[in-house]
């Protein structure tokens, strides 16, 4: 049974750019566990279907015990849409969950450095793009760091926590106590090809 506390003291609103397989996931846990979340996409089509699948994903919950029925409807009722990422500017953090393609990312990065507040904390769940790279791209290249979650979000308990080369120990700790707060098990790991994860899983597939 998740709790709705919102109880990581830094972080009150959340943003999550692209909600995909995996932002609609990570909306999911953000609002169930008590955070203000905010998704924005490049159209109203993919945030209808993304809040529709956060919707079925949660009801499948409730009706397995994991979760109240009050804990879906207030969780739902923490989640706005946007298209546009300047409304995005009063989050304390931004997980950035978009297709995973460099020239989109740096887009998307780069708008955010200029729209966001100067204390929010940017974020990418990219699985194989540099941080440090990525980082480059704002004005805050301390306050960038990766937080990739695992498919399917609501079920898996990893996260690796992944440092660039100018991310700060105080940012490394707040994403670490907000990934706790989403009941989630964070691995902090440096900025290196494949992180940790997909370093072991390559080579186990093959
Ligand atoms: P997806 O294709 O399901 O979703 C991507 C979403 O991003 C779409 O809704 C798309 O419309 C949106 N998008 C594209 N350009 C955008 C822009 N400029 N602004 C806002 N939104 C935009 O992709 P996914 O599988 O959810 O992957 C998202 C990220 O998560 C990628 O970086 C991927 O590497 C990473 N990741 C994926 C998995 C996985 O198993 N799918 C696991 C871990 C990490």
């Amino acid at each position: 049974m998740q709790t709705a506390t919102g109880n990581n003291s830094m972080i009150k609103e959340i943003g999550v750019i692209g909600v995909g397989a995996m932002g609609n996931g990570i909306a999911h846990v953000c609002a169930l566990n008590g955070y203000k979340v905010s998704i924005q996409d490049i159209k109203q089509e993919f945030l209808d279907k993304g809040l529709e699948t956060i919707q079925i994903n949660m009801t499948r919950q409730v009706s397995k015990g994991k979760i109240s029925e009050n804990d879906m409807d207030s969780a739902l009722n923490r989640i706005s849409d946007t298209l546009k990422i300047e409304e995005l500017s009063k989050c304390d953090i931004v997980i950035e969950a978009a297709t995973e393609n460099p020239e989109i990312k740096n887009s998307i990065f780069k708008k955010l450095s200029d729209s966001c507040k100067p204390e929010t904390i940017l974020a990418s769940n990219t699985s194989s793009i540099s941080i440090t790279k990525i980082a480059s791209e704002t004005n805050r290249p301390n306050q960038v760091i990766g937080m990739h979650f695992m498919n399917p979000v609501p079920i898996m308990e990893l996260v690796e926590v992944i440092k660039g080369k100018h991310t700060s120990e105080g940012i490394t700790d707040t994403v670490v106590e907000l990934s706790k707060s989403l009941g989630k098990t964070p691995v902090v790991c440096n900025d290196s090809p494949g992180f940790v994860s997909n370093r072991i899983l390559v080579p186990m597939i093959n």
